[in-house]
């Protein structure tokens, strides 16, 4: 992954459709090893991957599945995961991937909007019954979808049965509902082509070579597995496929398959820097380069402790389920870079900065970040919503704050909805956020401003304690502030302790809403 090490005669490979992708990658390296199973403990080639993701698209086809159709798929990292993803996408079905740890309401919730013609699940997987999950969820719509049960034997069809692929990589073939960070889903409309942007940019910034091994070690079903899908197809790498992260499992499975580059979110970095602290005098994961990945907010101290403990890279790049990769760090960056930053902005997608003025902010001033270009979504299936999301210029209005630097690195600031309005003072959230999280005995934290009849806002902190550690008392949060010469408006007027905090289950992100409603009573 160093310079050294990258391959100048490799280049990525471009084409106009996904499945255009996969066939021009098994011209290139039929043989090499695409996917590898970790629970099963079986890999696949690029060409063993298309001959399956082709049969099965015939036996899409025969069970009713069409070009064009509407897919709603439920299932989680596997084999069998990626394989209906290239199916579909041979047919050209529009997909629609629903993470497998949502539970019945939320799947009821995206199939009420979705409209699926179908809807493929997994059987059981450990104790749920996905199949009976299903059954229970369309027997409560209007117009359910036909389901499939993904279960042993796959649908199978001769290829000469199908259609001709689509050769159209600008059209709507995937939709992502937003993973519910916010109450209601929002469905974004995708291209094949936005996710290939996405891809070939991770590859470019994460500088990883067809002999790097990766991993997908989050929900398939998350729009990080499409643009990891497409990464692997343009570069000829490979990935291990976990079903779920478990982390000494994980561990065990990186070590045997001499993983070169994991990651997914900060939570992914924690915990892997916990695993190796437990084993402090061996390098856990020796064949470690690189630790990638994106969707929540990574403190600088973070970042020196994986260099130092892990004695790996770490790229920390910044996307949403509307634009996939936004900007990202790459490893010849300094360390000042990666750990203060969230990259460069990547090719096509083209970033401004409006300051809440509406005017178009100065090199190091905070404003909104505001995206346009070829790697953005297509709005939202809603309609209704895009006048809204995009501005008057048609650039997406991403609800992130933001700065881009001189050095034209974008540095992520917080939310709009996460400024905390004191006494008509605006205060970041995220600044508070890192000074707290630099205490040795904070392990996790998430600032919040609550309903205040005398300051409109107030600052409210909640903490995980570092394991073993007592957790901090109001006053020594206080006395830390002070020692750091905070002024005194933003220091939090609450604090609360959790042994942990709320997260989504996608990529655990902290879920801030849930937080506000469990302390705006006060006490
Ligand atoms: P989602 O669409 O659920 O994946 O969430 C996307 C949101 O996650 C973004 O709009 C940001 O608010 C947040 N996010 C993504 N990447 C980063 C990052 N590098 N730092 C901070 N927040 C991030």
């Amino acid at each position: 992954m160093t310079a050294d090490k990258q391959n100048p005669g490799e280049r990525l490979l471009k084409t106009s459709t996904l499945w255009q992708l996969l066939e021009a990658r098994v011209r290139l390296s039929s043989t090499a090893i695409m996917l590898i199973d970790a629970d099963r403990g079986l890999k696949l080639t690029f060409a063993q991957a298309h001959n399956i993701a082709e049969r099965l698209a015939a036996g899409f086809l025969a069970s009713g599945i069409a070009p064009g159709s509407v897919v709603t798929w439920q299932l989680p990292t596997g084999l069998t995961a990626v394989m209906t993803a290239l199916a579909l996408s041979r047919l050209g079905c529009v997909q629609n991937p629903v993470i497998h740890l949502y539970g019945e309401h939320e799947l009821k919730s995206v199939l009420a909007r979705s409209q699926s013609a179908f809807l493929l699940v997994p059987g059981a997987v450990s104790e749920r019954d996905y199949a009976a999950a299903a059954g229970r969820v369309c027997a409560q719509l209007e117009q359910p979808p036909v389901v499939l049960v993904m279960d042993g034997e796959l649908p199978q069809g001769k290829p000469s049965t199908l259609p001709p692929p689509p050769q159209d990589g600008a059209s709507v073939r995937w939709v992502y509902y937003t993973s519910g960070t916010t109450s209601e889903p929002k469905g974004a409309r995708h291209t094949d082509e936005t996710l290939m942007i996405g891809g070939r940019n991770l590859a470019t910034a994460m500088a990883v070579t067809s002999h790097d091994i990766g991993t997908i070690a989050f929900p398939y079903a998350h729009i990080g597995g499409a643009m990891y899908t497409c990464m692997l197809l343009a570069s000829g790498m490979s990935a291990v496929l976990l079903g779920r992260f478990v982390p000494t499992e994980a561990c065990a499975a990186f070590q045997r398959y001499r993983v070169t580059t994991t990651g997914g979110s900060t939570a992914h970095y924690e915990a892997l820097l916990m695993e190796q602290r437990r084993q402090p005098d061996t390098q856990l994961l020796p064949d470690l380069k690189l630790l990638c990945g994106g969707g929540a907010p990574k403190p600088p101290e973070l970042y020196f402790a994986i260099r130092r403990e892990l004695h790996c890279g770490l790229t920390h790049n910044y996307g949403m389920t509307e634009v996939p990769l936004v900007s990202a760090g790459t490893p010849q960056d300094s360390d000042e870079q990666l750990a203060h930053t969230d990259g460069m902005p990547v090719q096509d997608v083209e970033v401004i900065i409006v300051t809440l003025d509406g005017d178009i902010a100065e090199p190091g001033q905070e404003g909104e970040i505001r995206l346009r270009g070829k790697g953005v979504f297509k709005g939202y299936t809603d309609t209704a919503l895009n006048a809204e999301a995009f501005d008057q210029n048609g650039y997406f209005r991403t609800g992130d704050l933001g700065m881009l630097r001189a050095d034209g690195r974008l540095v992520l600031t917080g939310r709009l909805k996460d400024v905390i309005i004191r006494k008509g003072e605006n205060i970041s959230a995220r600044e508070i956020e890192e000074l707290l999280y630099s205490h040795p005995r904070v392990a996790n934290v998430a600032v919040i401003g609550l309903p205040d009849a005398q300051r409109g806002e107030r600052v409210c902190a909640v903490i995980e304690a570092a394991p073993g550690e007592a957790p901090l008392s109001f006053d020594e949060m206080v006395a830390f502030f002070n020692a750091a010469g905070v002024m005194r408006q933003k220091i939090p007027e609450q604090l609360e302790i959790m042994e942990q905090l709320p997260r989504n289950q996608t990529l655990n992100k902290i879920l801030k809403h849930k937080l506000r409603e469990l302390f705006a009573a006060g006490h």
